[in-house]
């Protein structure tokens, strides 16, 4: 799909389930279920969906997915999949040499693992051999001091040896870092969260990464129990949604094993209708 002059495509980096409860914070099993079925642990299926953009002559990548360096159990405690990033990068005839930029929504295993891969000698090495990666700053600093609520998510791994290269650069706030496409922050799941907005030819897209990850969280009041600032992702969320349905933006969203992307209408205030965009090709 385009927006403006920028072409974007969801990508499908493989699959994950984490607990349905968590994934939905307050609101009861009863409506959830209806949106999503839990497995026989309570697990819900999902997709982690980067983002392709070219634009410019440039590719840029949004978030890269768990990768493959975990261990078995690992893997099997949140149902990792194998890595199809590259493979679904390879569709559109790229190879990791071919991306320019990586960025980062936010440092979380199954967003940032991909960043990296160990190589035969068993050091950790970047996936995509010429890019900058960019994540904001507040949200390094948060990873860097990682505490027992948060710390089963932040595997070092995957950007402290890009943060020793110097190959991985902290940004302040929103910041253009491709002709059209713009860092956005998006605070509450943690402080440092971004997403990406793309303005291009009088029309917006909106990356919303776990701010909103699936289409089922567009309610104000469906925030995951992971968010360390819950009420930063509400008033976050009660900041862009209305905005985004006044003037029809094209919504991604990265956890969503069926939607990657839609628009919403906003049917009553506070209430949105989410109405799914065909993607073709994922
Ligand atoms: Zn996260």
């Amino acid at each position: 799909m385009r927006i403006g002059r920028v072409e974007i495509h969801p990508l499908n980096a493989g699959t994950l389930r984490l607990d349905g409860g968590a994934m939905f914070g307050v609101v009861p099993r009863t409506l959830w279920e209806q949106k999503m079925q839990p497995d026989e642990k309570n697990r819900i299926g999902m997709t982690m969906n980067p983002l392709l953009l070219r634009t410019g002559g440039k590719n840029v990548l949004l978030d890269t997915g768990a990768g493959d360096k975990q261990d078995a159990r690992f893997r099997d405690t949140y149902a990792l999949g194998p890595s199809t990033l590259s493979a679904s990068l390879a569709r559109h005839g790229l190879g990791p040499a071919d991306i320019h930029l990586v960025v980062n929504t936010h440092l979380h295993f199954d967003h940032a693992g991909g960043n990296t891969v160990r190589d035969e000698a068993g050091r950790i090495v970047p996936v995509f051999p010429n890019a900058r990666y960019v994540v904001q700053r507040a949200e390094f600093e948060e990873a860097l001091a990682a505490h027992e609520r948060n710390r089963a998510s932040y595997l070092p791994e995957n950007y402290r040896p890009l943060f020793d290269e110097g190959r991985l650069e902290l940004a302040d706030g929103e910041l253009e870092v491709a002709p059209d496409v713009a860092l956005a922050p998006l605070p509450g799941h943690t402080r440092g969260l971004q997403g990406l907005l793309i303005r291009s030819g009088g029309e917006t897209g909106l990356y919303l990464s776990d701010c909103v990850p699936t289409s089922h969280h567009i309610p104000f009041p469906w925030i995951m129990a992971y968010d360390l600032y819950p009420t930063e992702t509400l008033a976050t969320k009660k900041r862009i949604l209305p905005e985004a349905a006044r003037e029809g933006w094209t919504l991604f969203f990265e956890h969503d094993p069926e939607v990657p992307a839609a628009r919403i209408e906003e049917t009553a205030p506070g209430r949105f209708a989410v109405h799914p965009l065909t993607v073709e090709g994922w």
